[in-house]
C-alpha cells in the first residue's frame, strides 16, 4: 500500500450521495480513494502509512467548483463602466481591450485564474478573445476548458474567416509556453471553439464551428438570448445593434459587405439557432435570459445546457432568466460568473448565494441550496461531458477538491450537528484554505502555490 493523503473535517460534501460529518477524504496518487466517516477510516486505514493528514475541524470538504462561463481576458477591467447601456458597456470593453499586447492579456487573465482559485475554483470554462485564458489557466494549475472566440458576419466570407480562426487555434495550441503544453498534454486544459453570439456570428460560420467541434467532441461556448436588443435584432431588426456592428467590424473586410441577411426575420435566438441546427447536448449556452416557453421546451429537446449568470445579467442590466421554469421544464443549468468587466468577483458561491435571493424575490421560486451546490459542481461537469473526472468526491475521480471553513457559530455540537452543510456552505462566511486540483495543492492556507 503507498502513501496517502488524507483530509479531515467536521463534514464533506461528496454532491453526488449525501453529505458525510466527522469525514475523512482520502486522495491517492491524485485520485479519490473515497470519502468515510472517521470511525470508517480508522477501521480501514489504522495499519497503513500516511503521506500526509490534514484535519480541517470546522470545515466543509467538498469538489472543487467549476465556472462554466467567464472571460479571464478581461480581469483587469474589473468594475469597468457597467452604468452604461448594454451595447455602450461591450463597446467600451472592446475600445479598451483591443490595443492591448499579448502580454497584457496574459497579465489580465493570470489576475483572474489567481483570484477564481482563491475562491475555491478549480475548473474554468472560459470564453478567451486572446486565447491568453488558456496560458493564465496552467500557470495557475487549474482545470480548464477554453474556447478561443469566433467572429464574423460575412456569410459569403464563411471559409476565409473560419480558415483564420483554425490559423489562431494553431498558433494557440503551439505556443511555447511548458505550463501549457503540459496542461494540455495532460488533458488538464482543453481548447475548443466560442462562437460569440448570434448578433456577431453569420450562420454559415457558426456551422463550420459546430461541425469542427462535433468531429472533436469538444464543447461548444456561446451567448444566447443575454440581452433584449439582441433578441429584437433578430425578430425585427435593430438599429443600435447594426451600430456596434459596423463599429466592431471597423477593421475588417467584414464592415463593408455587412449585410446580415438573418436579422429581423421574426425569430428569437434560440430558434434561429435551431434553424440552422446548432442546437445540441455540445452547446454550453450563456445566459438564455430572455426566453420564452416554446424557446425553454427547444433547448429541452436539443439538449443545450445552460451557463447561469444572474449577477452579471443584473448588473448590465439585462434581467434575471426564468430559472424556476426552465427547472421545471427540465433544462440542465450551471453557473458562471461572467468576466470581471461585469461582475464583483469570480466566487461561484457568491454566484449561487445571489442566486438564491434573486429567484426566490422574482419569481417566488424555492430552489434549494443542495441543487446550487449541485449545479456549480456535478451539473457543470455534466455540461461538459466531465462528469466522469470530476464533480463529486467519489472513489476514482480525479482529486479536483476545495476545502472551506466555516463561521464560528455560538452552538452547542448537537445544534451544529444538526445544521444542513449545504445551507452551511451558502449562508456566508464560507472561506476557502485549500484548494486541490488534479491532486495538487494549488492553493494551501489561503496563498497560492505556484508562482507566476
Ligand atoms: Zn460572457
Amino acid at each position: 500500500m503507498g502513501e496517502k493523503l488524507c483530509l479531515a473535517a467536521r463534514w464533506a460534501i461528496p454532491v453526488v450521495g449525501e453529505p458525510v460529518h466527522d469525514a475523512v477524504v482520502v486522495v491517492d496518487e491524485g485520485v479519490i480513494e473515497g470519502v468515510f466517516t472517521r470511525s470508517q477510516f480508522n477501521n480501514i486505514y489504522k495499519s497503513q502509512s500516511i503521506l500526509r493528514a490534514e484535519d480541517y475541524k470546522e470545515a466543509v470538504i467538498m469538489p472543487g467548483l467549476i465556472n462554466l462561463h467567464t472571460h479571464l481576458d478581461y480581469s483587469a477591467l474589473r468594475a469597468f463602466a457597467t452604468d452604461l447601456p448594454f451595447f455602450q458597456w461591450i463597446e467600451g470593453l472592446v475600445t479598451r481591450s483591443r490595443q492591448w499586447e499579448e502580454e497584457r492579456w496574459f497579465q489580465s487573465a493570470l489576475y483572474g485564474a489567481r483570484l477564481a482559485a482563491f475562491t475555491g475554483t478549480s475548473t474554468i470554462v472560459d470564453s478567451s478573445y486572446s486565447g491568453q485564458a488558456a496560458r493564465a489557466l496552467a500557470h495557475v494549475g487549474l482545470r480548464g476548458v477554453v474556447g478561443l472566440e469566433l467572429f464574423g458576419l460575412s456569410d459569403a466570407m464563411a471559409d476565409t474567416l473560419w480558415n483564420m480562426w483554425l490559423e489562431r487555434f494553431e498558433t494557440l495550441n503551439e505556443l511555447d509556453d511548458q505550463d501549457l503544453k503540459k496542461a494540455l498534454n495532460s488533458q488538464l486544459i482543453t481548447l475548443t471553439v466560442s462562437p460569440h453570439a448570434p448578433y456577431t456570428v453569420c450562420p454559415s460560420l457558426w456551422v463550420k464551428a459546430a461541425a469542427w467541434a462535433k468531429k472533436f467532441n469538444l464543447p461548444v461556448l456561446a451567448h444566447v438570448s443575454e440581452s433584449q436588443l439582441e433578441c429584437q435584432w433578430l425578430s425585427k431588426g435593430s438599429e443600435e445593434v447594426n451600430k456596434f456592428l459596423a463599429f466592431s467590424m471597423r477593421e475588417s473586410e467584414d464592415s463593408q459587405k455587412l449585410k446580415p441577411l438573418w436579422a429581423g426575420r421574426g425569430l428569437s435566438p434560440v430558434k434561429h439557432l435551431k434553424n440552422y441546427g446548432l442546437l445540441n447536448d455540445s452547446l454550453i449556452a450563456a445566459h438564455l435570459v430572455h426566453v420564452d416557453d416554446e424557446d425553454v421546451d427547444i433547448l429541452v429537446d436539443n439538449g443545450v445546457k445552460m451557463a447561469h449568470c444572474p449577477r452579471s445579467n443584473a448588473r448590465l442590466g439585462n434581467g434575471l432568466a426564468p430559472l424556476a421554469k426552465m427547472i421545471d421544464k427540465g433544462l440542465h443549468f450551471a453557473m458562471g460568473t461572467d468576466s470581471l468587466a461585469s461582475t464583483d468577483d469570480l466566487s461561484m458561491i457568491a454566484e449561487c448565494q445571489f442566486a438564491l435571493n434573486a429567484h426566490k424575490l422574482e419569481e417566488g421560486a424555492n430552489i434549494s441550496a443542495r441543487k446550487f451546490v449541485e449545479s456549480m459542481t456535478i451539473e457543470a461537469a455534466r455540461a461538459l461531458k466531465m462528469d466522469h473526472l470530476i464533480g463529486s468526491l467519489q472513489a476514482g475521480k480525479r482529486a479536483d477538491i476545495a476545502v472551506f471553513a466555516l463561521p464560528p457559530a455560538p452552538l452547542s455540537e448537537p445544534e451544529r450537528e444538526s445544521l444542513c452543510p449545504y445551507n452551511l456552505l451558502l449562508s456566508g462566511g464560507a472561506r476557502l484554505k485549500d484548494l486541490l486540483v488534479d491532486g495538487q495543492f494549488v492553493v494551501s492556507e489561503g496563498r497560492l502555490n505556484r508562482r507566476t
